[in-house]
């Protein structure tokens, strides 16, 4: 399930927009008492007594901002509460009502209130202050953190800890009060040359060596505005072992000190979080329309929706019985509002009524049914006079499994290894991807006859990622190698080039999502229930031989390609299965006999072809008479994938140095190839293997034994 927010622009008269405004304002003013009653439950100081207030922290710590939680807070405020629950919190409300000690009498301080707006009030301040927990209680965690790092570092240097004393003289004494960092710095120098013991922080000799004359010749001869630079560069150069301490002491200043910080937070970490109450023009916190309760009709067509807003400014008229009808303008760069179908349907049961919307999904190709949450009431800016815009939250629900995905189910069988196999329906349809090495690879679709799988997929996609992209990602690469050697390595911890960095980044990204897209497109078009994946466990056994940039990008790719193929397969409906990618690539995917992988390429030097035998290569080669398959290696993969899920392949077992044990047979690398060379020399036109482009219309030629001979 994804969320998204579609903003929307209100169009009304100055009227409309006042009671707009009034709702917020209403909301924002009575929110901070509500607020402090409620951190006074946390706090356990309630009610007038301990003992209340002990009840009240229980009730406090039991709501969890849902509706019914929000009840609780209901109970707490009225004294007519009457409740057959026999949880314990509603216990507790019980006993504290009865002794008329209510946390505060709703009708009192909320008066006027419907009890959709004080709900909200409820809700609104719940929310406010578990979310201002859940920071505090991430800066205590990274507090501690901090002070361990800190000990740390005292622990690691002692030396450096002993001269401290005298060091932090100076700060004390010049702080931070110089605007130019110059004055600061000559002070510094002068600090340095005046104290030195401090050279023999390590133990050395408690001299201060002064700048030689050549140093001294330099200096004069620097810029004005390089003087200062060049005097520490100088000084720090006659002495070595105050540039040491000078290096630490920067360090733990700057990490640990933060001087400038210090006047807020005594120990120098960063400002602990502070709450602050809300108010409708300074801090606001923004009212939210519940559907059915405080808003109804939202009809996207017509861009319509009728809220119920606070129109008077009167106590005793708060509480509206009707709606207004407001006109909305959704933002242009999110036109998805305007495309929502509205679908009505009756629940079968319960005969009620729902309303759904749904839009059609771009990227996916299908539709997705969305739930619209709450629609939230802000202007901007926070001002009576500014424009309010409404914001409707959607869940974008994910497609529902296919029924035949739904029956797929793991089963046990061996009670003794704990192996386990999917037992799945006899007509599932399966789209398995092989990812390759430069183009990202081949997905085939397969849908089994009475659990078998057939000869041939239904559908093959060649998955090739734009070779434009790596190329400019590889440029890049070059290009920060280049830069790097130029400028040195960046300090470590410290990133450089960023946004050469970033650039890279991005296109890599783009590059892995257009794929992930494409492989769930192609799923979802031939109504695929499951897409199997190779599990990325450990070491791609086929990449061992790329190297450097291509590799790196490969890993990459395949890790987050995998990850969003999980995810888009999940909002599209489909199950998304890994399996383990071992020995597919060499196995004959249709007769299961080991063969090898080839390449052809040219010689450099003699420019002849060659057909040369690698665990990369692009092409298959089954060597078994009655086969004899020759296919592209990563179509061949795939069609492995499948029957690796489906449970019959086989897998070979390595008993020496290209020595296989395989169905029973022990099979020499070298025979295979020896039985494979004779044909393909004849067979293989000179023809480079890039030129060698197979397309899914080809399907037939796929499974041919000499498809290349049409070429
Ligand atoms: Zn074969």
């Amino acid at each position: 399930m994804a969320t998204k927010a579609w903003e929307a622009k209100v169009i009304c008269t100055n009227e409309e927009k006042a009671h707009l405004w009034r709702t917020h304002k209403i909301f924002n003013k009575n929110l901070p008492f509500v607020i402090q009653q409620m951190f006074k439950m946390k706090r356990g100081e309630a009610g007038d007594d301990k003992e209340s207030g002990q009840a009240y922290k229980i009730i406090f710590e039991s709501i969890g901002g849902s509706q019914n939680s929000i009840a609780k807070m209901e109970a707490v405020t009225s004294l007519k509460f009457k409740s057959g629950k026999d949880e314990d919190w509603a216990k507790l409300a019980k006993k504290l009502t009865k002794k008329k000690k209510i946390l505060f009498d709703r009708f009192e301080e909320l008066p006027g209130f419907s009890s959709e707006f004080r709900r909200k009030l409820f809700e609104m301040s719940f929310q406010l202050i578990s979310g201002h927990e859940e920071l505090k209680k991430l800066w205590e965690k990274e507090h501690e953190e901090w002070a361990k790092e800190k000990l740390k570092f005292e622990e690691s240097n002692p030396n450096y800890m002993r001269a401290r004393p005298i060091l932090e003289e100076f700060e004390k004494e010049v702080g931070t009060g110089f605007t130019k960092r110059r004055m600061r710095w000559h002070k510094y120098l002068d600090f340095l040359k005046s104290h030195p013991e401090l050279a023999a922080w390590r133990g050395e000799e408690a001299v201060v060596n002064p700048i030689p004359a050549e140093g001294q010749q330099r200096i004069k001869r620097a810029y004005r505005s390089k003087k200062m630079k060049m005097e520490g560069e100088e000084f720090f150069k006659a002495n070595p072992e105050l540039e040491a301490l000078d290096r630490v002491h920067s360090k733990y200043e700057i990490e640990f000190v933060r001087r400038r910080a210090i006047r807020k937070n005594p120990d120098g970490f960063r400002h602990r979080p502070t709450f602050t109450l809300p108010s409708p023009e300074k801090h606001p916190a923004w009212f939210s329309f519940k559907k059915d309760s405080t808003y109804k009709n939202l009809d996207t067509d017509k861009c319509e929706i009728q809220l119920k807003v606070i129109t008077s400014d009167k106590e005793e008229e708060r509480s509206p019985k009707g709606y207004t009808v407001f006109r909305f303008k959704p933002d242009k760069r999110l036109k998805g509002l305007k495309k929502f179908r509205r679908i009505h349907t009756t629940h079968k049961k319960t005969e009620k009524e729902k309303t759904f919307y749904s839009f059609f999904d771009k990227n996916l190709q299908i539709d997705r049914e969305v739930d619209i949450k709450g629609v939230k009431l802000i202007f901007r800016p926070a001002k009576p006079t500014g424009t309010p815009y409404l914001v409707f939250t959607c869940n974008i629900k994910n497609k529902e499994l296919t029924p035949r995905a739904k029956e797929i189910k793991w089963v046990e069988s061996d009670e003794k290894t704990q192996k386990g196999k999917y037992k799945f329906p006899s007509d599932l349809i399966t789209c398995a991807v092989d990812l390759g090495i430069r183009n990202l690879g081949v997905a085939t679709i397969m849908q089994m006859h009475n659990g078998k799988l057939p000869d041939k997929p239904v559908a093959v996609n060649f998955i090739s990622l734009d070779e434009v992209g790596l190329r400019h990602i590889k440029k890049h690469k070059k290009e920060i190698g280049k830069l790097r050697s130029e400028r040195g390595q960046a300090a470590k911890g410290e990133r450089s080039f960023i946004s050469l960095q970033d650039h890279i980044t991005d296109m890599g990204e783009d590059r892995f999502k257009k794929g992930a897209r494409e492989i769930v497109n192609f799923a979802v078009k031939h109504n695929a229930d499951v897409i199997i994946l190779e599990r990325m466990a450990g070491l791609i056994p086929d990449a061992e031989k790329q190297k450097g940039i291509n590799r790196a990008l490969m890993e990459w790719n395949r890790r987050n390609l995998t990850e969003w193929v999980k995810m888009l397969g999940k909002e599209a409906g489909i199950k998304v299965f890994t399996v383990s990618p071992h020995h597919s690539s060499w196995v004959c995917s249709r007769c299961g006999s080991l063969g090898r992988r080839y390449s052809v390429c040219k010689d450099k030097k003699t420019g002849q072809v060659e057909k040369r035998f690698e665990t990369v290569g692009k092409l298959f080669a089954c060597p078994e008479e009655n086969c004899l398959l020759e296919v592209n290696a990563d179509y061949n993969a795939s069609i492995n994938l499948h029957k690796i899920f489906n449970g019959n392949f086989v897998r070979p077992e390595k008993i020496g140095k290209g020595i296989y044990r395989h169905r029973n047979n022990e099979v020499k690398f070298s025979d295979i190839e020896e039985r494979i060379r004779n044909r393909l020399e004849n067979l293989i036109p000179n023809q480079l293997e890039d030129e060698i482009v197979l397309q899914p219309d080809e399907l037939d030629s796929l499974m041919s034994p000499n498809f290349m001979k049409k070429r």
